[in-house]
């Protein structure tokens, strides 16, 4: 099953946990994989429940690739300037691919009676690091 997302911002986790379960509810026990094609986007679960926790995790993401420049060369430019990521020279995203890389493009999760083997807090969500854009999201039941 493949189904898309339009993002709405540059950043942001959109939760996808519903139209997965709609898509395993009826099958019995195995695995579920969710992949995005994309390398400026991600799958990741966590909590959706306190909206915080995604701004919590898009807030330490920015710490370590934030937009438009590294502070990890910032020591290495003679004129303190913030230097950009390399891949900025392309098209300007070269945080989004380091954030993209770091979160990942899947999760497996466990089915058992057509229901996620989910804990209390989890959700299933989109990761947009690049937006707004139209993102495809691969499901397989296996
Ligand atoms: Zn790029």
């Amino acid at each position: 099953m493949e189904f898309k997302i339009q993002t709405k911002k540059r950043e942001e986790i959109v939760d996808i946990t519903k139209q997965i379960e709609e898509f395993i509810k009826e099958t019995k026990d195995g695995v579920c994989t969710v992949f995005v094609p994309h390398a400026t986007c991600a799958i990741l679960i966590n909590e959706n429940y306190d909206p915080s926790v995604c701004e919590d995790i898009l807030k330490a993401l920015r710490q370590i690739a934030p937009h438009g420049g590294s502070p990890l060369t910032l020591n290495q430019s003679k004129e303190g300037k913030i230097v950009p990521w390399l891949h900025d020279k392309i098209d300007g995203n070269g945080d989004a691919h380091i954030k993209s890389a770091i979160i990942g493009p899947s999760e497996t999760i466990p089915v058992k009676d057509g229901k996620l083997q989910l804990g209390t807090w989890q959700n299933i969500g989109l990761a947009e690091f690049d937006g707004p854009r139209e993102r495809k999201i691969i499901v397989k039941f296996i």
